[in-house]
């Protein structure tokens, strides 16, 4: 029960990452609120946590839109009674070009998804956190870039997920005496529908470029969600947090 008590949103959790992190902080104690684009994946995935008599809610829309976090942030106030921190974990990889090739949209889709998505959920979370009088929140870099993690084709991605550690430095900076806590998980390949209608080649080529020679389970990586939000990591902030197979110590 390492969340006993905290209400807590989980942005993506219709599937993947936000998904196993979603079953396990219900199964730790917090209740959840729920965002992603899918409303019919979220419901299944709340029914199931209110089943098993945890507690959940579910609001479908996109955070690409500033009122969607809002919106989060009402939920859990009304729902809950307030707001103890947030996994926001939404993203895409997005369509990958050289940069040369690349339409300005794709650029522009990828940084609204993944980048200005982070921007409008802080703006919302953070003022729901001063008035609990403190909190954690957890945004969903990736090992691309960051250290070994240039990847061809993923200039967009690339940039989104490392202008979300500067963001996180800011926050972390802004709000540290205040007790809100902001944090980046960093993983490295995970089994998850984002990676697609993998190839066994391909599979085999991104699971080797990890030193432990394998990809992560999305619960794997949601373990590590769950210590970053939770009171044992009441001393860290600002922090990029690689779980990735030893992938940012990769010599080759
Ligand atoms: P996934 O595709 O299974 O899940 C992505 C989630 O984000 C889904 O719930 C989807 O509905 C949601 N989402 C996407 N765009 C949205 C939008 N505009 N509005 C609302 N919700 C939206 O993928 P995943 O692997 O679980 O990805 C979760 C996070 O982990 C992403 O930020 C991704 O960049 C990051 N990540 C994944 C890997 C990997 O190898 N899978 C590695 C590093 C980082």
């Amino acid at each position: 029960m390492e969340l006993k008590g905290k209400t807590l949103i989980v942005t993506g959790a219709s599937s993947g990452i936000g998904a196993a992190a979603a079953l396990l902080f219900a199964a730790e104690g917090a209740a959840v609120v729920l965002g992603a684009r899918r409303g019919a994946e979220l419901d299944r995935i709340a029914g199931q946590i209110n089943q098993s008599n945890g507690r959940a809610v579910a609001l479908a829309g996109d955070v690409r839109e500033d009122g969607y976090a809002e919106a989060l942030v009402a939920l859990a106030e009304s729902e809950y009674g307030g707001l103890d921190g947030a996994f926001n974990n939404a993203g895409i990889v997005g369509a990958m070009h050289p940069v040369p090739e690349m339409p300005a949209a794709d650029w522009s889709d990828t940084i609204a998804t993944n980048l200005t998505s982070a921007f409008h959920a802080a703006r919302a979370q953070i003022p729901a956190l001063r008035r609990r009088g403190g909190g954690g929140i957890v945004f969903t870099a990736s090992f691309v870039g960051h250290s070994n993690g240039g990847l061809p084709g993923m200039g967009a991605y690339a940039a989104s997920k490392a202008g979300m550690l500067g963001l996180v430095q800011a926050l972390a900076a802004e709000h540290a005496a205040e007790n809100i806590r902001v944090n980046a998980l960093l993983p490295g390949g995970t089994v998850t529908e984002a990676m697609g209608e993998m190839d066994a080649e391909t599979e085999a080529f991104i699971a080797g470029l990890h030193p432990m020679k394998r990809m992560a389970s999305a619960r794997e990586i949601a373990q590590a969600a769950l210590f970053m939000l939770s009171d044992r990591a009441s001393f860290m902030t600002g922090s990029p947090v690689p779980v990735d197979g030893g992938m940012s110590v990769r010599l080759v």
